[in-house]
C-alpha cells in the first residue's frame, strides 16, 4: 500500500506536474527555516504551484489530507515558520507575473509571488512606482509575504505600509474557494477602489500572517515614477529634540523615506567614511523625491529649516544617498563582523519614543555580563512610519557559537514582551511574536479572531499554530 506521503506526491503532482513537487530531504530543509535563528520546521512536501487554479487544488487535496500547508513566499521573515512539523510548503514564488497595469484606474495587479524588486523594476520601465515599495528584505521578499505582514518599509512615511496602498487582493479560502476582495468583488467593475461594495474585506487578509487563506493576486496604487531626488543629513546631541524634528517634518509629510540612527550605527558608518557621522549620538536621513528639480529643492529647505530649528547640524548625506539609491542592499543579512542578527520592528508614536527606548537598555542590563562574554551586540536604526518610529533594534551574535544564539533568543523574547507591555505595535509576527501578541489579545478579541479562524478554515490546515489559532 502507498504510504501517505506518497499519496500527497501523486496527488499534488496530477495538479502542478510532477517537475514542481518534491518530497526530497534536501529540499524540505531548504524550506524548513525562515531568515531567523528558530530551529528548523521540516514539512513533508514542497509544492510550487503556477496559478490560482493549482493553488486552489492544492487546498482541496490539503483538506481531503487533514494535512497542514505552510505558505511560504520569499522566506525572509524573522521570525520562525508556524509550529509543528509535516505537512505541505507551498512555494508561492513560481506566481510571479504583472498580470495588469490599468492605467486608467493608477493601478497594478500582480501575481503575489513576484518580490517587490522585480516589481519595481517592471513597473519603471513603465514609467510608474508603487508609493510604498517594500520592505527591506523587497529583492527576496514577496508581494503575498509583505501584504501578509503589513509590512512597513521604503515609502513608509510618506506612504505608510502595504496596507495603504492595497487596493484588492484574490485569496484561496482555506476551503479552496477563490475570492476578490475591493472593487474586484463586483464582476463589471474595474479592480480601483478598495472600499465600498460592503465591508473592507481586503484588510481582513492584510497582517493576517497568512492564517485567513493564501494570498494569489494583489492590486496596488501606482503613481508616475518620480525622476527628482534629493537626500539631508543632520545630527543631533538630544533625543528629544531630534524625535521632535522628525515629527514636525512628519506634520508636512516632507520625505518619502527617514532614517534614525543610533549611536553605535553612527560610529560603524563613520567608520566606514560616512563623513560626520562617527561621534555623534544621533543622526536623521531624509530621502525627499518629486518631479522637478524647484520642487525638491523647495522641500529640502523647508526640511532644513525644521531640523535646524531643533539642534540638527546639517552633514554631508553620504547615508542616504547609498542607501536609498540601492533600495534592497541594507540591511545585509550579516552584521559588521560576518555575524548572524535578529530584530523585532514594530511602531510607537514619534513623540514617545524617546522614553520607549530607554526600556530595551532596562532590560539588557540583566544580560550585560553574557553579552560581553558571547561577544553579542546591539545596534538601533529606526525608520520613519507615519506618525511612528519603527525601531530596527538589532542583536548581533557570532552564529557558529551555539550558546550565544540561545543567549540571543532569550534576550530577543525578553524584549519582545516589554516591547508589547510599553505600547509597541509589531506587525510581522510569525510564531515567535505572534505567541507574544496573542497572549496580550483580551478574551473578547481572542474569540472573535478564532470564530474567523474557524469559520473559514474549519479543519485549521492553513498555517495552524501562528497567533496561537
Ligand atoms: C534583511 C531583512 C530586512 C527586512 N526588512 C523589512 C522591512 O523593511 N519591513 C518589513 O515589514 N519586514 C522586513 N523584514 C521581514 C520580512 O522579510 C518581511 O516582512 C517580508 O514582507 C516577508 O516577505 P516574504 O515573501 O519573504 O514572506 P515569507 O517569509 O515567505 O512569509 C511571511 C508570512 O507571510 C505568509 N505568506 C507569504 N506569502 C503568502 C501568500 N501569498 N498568501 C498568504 N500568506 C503568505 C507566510 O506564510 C508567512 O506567515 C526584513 C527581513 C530581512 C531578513
Amino acid at each position: 500500500m502507498m504510504s501517505t506521503t506518497s499519496a500527497l506526491v501523486e496527488a499534488l503532482s496530477n495538479i502542478v506536474g510532477s517537475r514542481f513537487v518534491s518530497d526530497d530531504i534536501n529540499v524540505r530543509l531548504a524550506y524548513s527555516r525562515d531568515a531567523s535563528p528558530e530551529p528548523p520546521r521540516i514539512c513533508d512536501v514542497v509544492v510550487r504551484p503556477g496559478s490560482t487554479e493549482e493553488v486552489a487544488e492544492i487546498v482541496k487535496v490539503a483538506n481531503r489530507f487533514k494535512t497542514p500547508i505552510i505558505i511560504r513566499g520569499g522566506g525572509a521573515n524573522l521570525v520562525g515558520l508556524p509550529p509543528g512539523s509535516g505537512g505541505i510548503t507551498i512555494d508561492m514564488t513560481r506566481m510571479c507575473n504583472i498580470v495588469e497595469i490599468d492605467e486608467t484606474s493608477m493601478t497594478v495587479t500582480a501575481q503575489t509571488g513576484i518580490n517587490w524588486s522585480m516589481l519595481t523594476y517592471e513597473l519603471k520601465k513603465k514609467g510608474y512606482r508603487t508609493p510604498f515599495y517594500g520592505p527591506f528584505s523587497g529583492g527576496a521578499a514577496t508581494l503575498g509575504g509583505g501584504i501578509s505582514n503589513a509590512s512597513a518599509g521604503l515609502g513608509s512615511a510618506k506612504y505608510g505600509t502595504v496596507a495603504d496602498i492595497l487596493v484588492g487582493l484574490e485569496v484561496v479560502l482555506p476551503t479552496g474557494d477563490v475570492i476578490r476582495t475591493g472593487s474586484g468583488a463586483n464582476p463589471f467593475a474595474r479592480k480601483f477602489a478598495r472600499w465600498g461594495f460592503g465591508p473592507d474585506m481586503t484588510g481582513l487578509f492584510v497582517g493576517d500572517q497568512g492564517i485567513f487563506g493564501v494570498k494569489t493576486e494583489a492590486t496596488l496604487k501606482i503613481m508616475p515614477w518620480p525622476d527628482c531626488w534629493t537626500f539631508g543629513s543632520y545630527t543631533f546631541q538630544d533625543l528629544e529634540k531630534c524625535c521632535r524634528a522628525i515629527y514636525e517634518v512628519q506634520l508636512k509629510h516632507i520625505p518619502v523615506n527617514i532614517i534614525l540612527l543610533e549611536p553605535d550605527f553612527n560610529r560603524l558608518f563613520g567608520k566606514a567614511g560616512f563623513r560626520g557621522l562617527a561621534d555623534v549620538p544621533f543622526s536623521v536621513h531624509l530621502h525627499i523625491e518629486g518631479y522637478s528639480k524647484d520642487e525638491v529643492d523647495k522641500l529640502k529647505a523647508e526640511a532644513d529649516e525644521i531640523m535646524k530649528k531643533h539642534g540638527g547640524n546639517e552633514v554631508p548625506p553620504d547615508f542616504p544617498s547609498w542607501n536609498f539609491t540601492r533600495p534592497w542592499e541594507w540591511p545585509p543579512r550579516t552584521g559588521p563582523l560576518g555575524q548572524a542578527w535578529i530584530t523585532a520592528c514594530y511602531k510607537v508614536p514619534i513623540l514617545d519614543y524617546p522614553a520607549h527606548r530607554d526600556m530595551w537598555y532596562r532590560v539588557l542590563d540583566k544580560y550585560k555580563d553574557v553579552m560581553k562574554e558571547k561577544k553579542i551586540d546591539f545596534y538601533v536604526a529606526s525608520l520613519v512610519v507615519e506618525n511612528a518610529l519603527d525601531p530596527m533594534n538589532v542583536l548581533y551574535w557570532f552564529d557558529e557559537d551555539e550558546e550565544a544564539r540561545e543567549w540571543v533568543r532569550k534576550i530577543w523574547r525578553d524584549l519582545i514582551i516589554n516591547e508589547i507591555r510599553n505600547g509597541a505595535i509589531h506587525y510581522w509576527l510569525g510564531k515567535v511574536i505572534g505567541e507574544r501578541v496573542a497572549q496580550t489579545y483580551t478574551g473578547t478579541y481572542f474569540d472573535f479572531l478564532r470564530t474567523i479562524k474557524r469559520a473559514l478554515d474549519p479543519n485549521g490546515i492553513i498555517n495552524p499554530g501562528l497567533l496561537l489559532l
